[in-house]
């Protein structure tokens, strides 16, 4: 949203400011109608892991082209989405997507693939969200123990009783669950030992830097020893380049996503990218 650069830097300042009010209204309006109109795509980033070389599993990340828009990022429309309500229904549209997906990909022969989507704490609050949930895994058919749920750390932590009731209850279903954007928020360690979650991820802002900020390093440092005491996985979000990847590994991650290996494919590339892969 850079505009008018070569003007001075008030008009420049305000003009961006109104043009991004009025941006935020139009987003909010076309929201309304995005998903009857059929303007969300789902894209999948490949997960690696680094000691095998396998491709083990993939994210599923929501795109929106608004035909007069144009692209709008997740970071700007899902917000607004679960404050007005709306991440309802689309999150279940991308959990029916990403599973059909995934079970076309089992059923080609790709089938130790695990699928990671997201959710909102707004979706799990909805008191139907165990039962629509439980329909579409069943209408789709694929294993839940190829199901991860990734639930931001933010998140879990400002509604965590509420949050840990329903994460048990889809954990006992066999459903897998993730930290997503581990690091950012505030975590109690007492309410991390008892999520059911298998796997943290550690946000991208601290793998970024990771070869040039020594503090970041130690940060990854101790959230993996964390993740070892208690026991569970570790995938680092942000691995853009290979002296991120050979950081990474010698702090005893194996488990990463990033553009160092690839961005978010739509589904055919995604497919391409797998039999390359392999
Ligand atoms: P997230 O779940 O933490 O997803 C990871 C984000 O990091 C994605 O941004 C991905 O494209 C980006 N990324 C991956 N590798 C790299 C890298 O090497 N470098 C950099 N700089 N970035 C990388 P994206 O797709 O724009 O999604 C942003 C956020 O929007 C997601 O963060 C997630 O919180 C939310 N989101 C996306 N799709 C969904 C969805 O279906 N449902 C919900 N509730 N939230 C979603
Ligand atoms: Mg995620
Ligand atoms: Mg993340
Ligand atoms: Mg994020």
């Amino acid at each position: 949203h850079v505009k008018n650069q070569g003007k001075n830097n008030y008009e420049f300042y305000s003009s961006s400011m109104n043009t991004s009010i009025a941006e935020k209204m139009q987003i909010l309006t076309a929201l309304h109608t995005a998903l009857e109109n059929n303007e969300f795509h789902l894209t999948y980033q490949p997960k690696i892991n680094i000691d095998t070389n396998t491709v083990y599993g993939m994210e599923a990340l929501i795109r929106w082209i608004h035909p007069k828009l144009g692209f709008i990022s997740p970071e700007i429309f899902i917000p607004k989405a679960e404050d007005n309500g709306h991440i309802y229904n689309i999150g279940l549209w991308v959990l029916e997507k990403a599973l059909e997906d995934t079970k076309k990909l089992h059923d080609s022969g790709f089938n130790d693939l695990t699928v990671s989507i997201n959710i909102s704490s707004k979706q799990l609050e909805q008191n139907c969200f165990l039962d629509d949930f439980r329909k579409i895994i069943d209408k789709v058919g694929l294993k839940r123990e190829f199901i991860d749920l990734e639930i931001t750390e933010t998140q879990v932590m400002n509604n965590i009783e509420s949050s840990l009731d329903i994460l048990r209850q889809l954990s006992a279903l066999g459903i897998k669950m993730s930290i997503d954007d581990f690091g950012t928020g505030y975590s109690s360690l007492n309410y991390l030992k008892q999520l059911p979650a298998s796997t943290i991820k550690i946000d991208k802002s601290f793998v970024l830097d990771i070869d040039k900020d020594e503090n970041d390093k130690a940060i990854v440092s101790s959230i993996i020893a964390l993740s070892q005491s208690l026991n569970k996985n570790i995938v680092a979000e942000g691995s853009e380049t290979e002296e991120h990847i050979k950081i990474l590994k010698e702090l005893g991650v194996n488990q990463v996503q990033g553009y160092f290996y690839s961005k978010p494919l739509k589904f055919e590339e995604f497919e391409s990218f797998l039999k390359e892969f392999r």
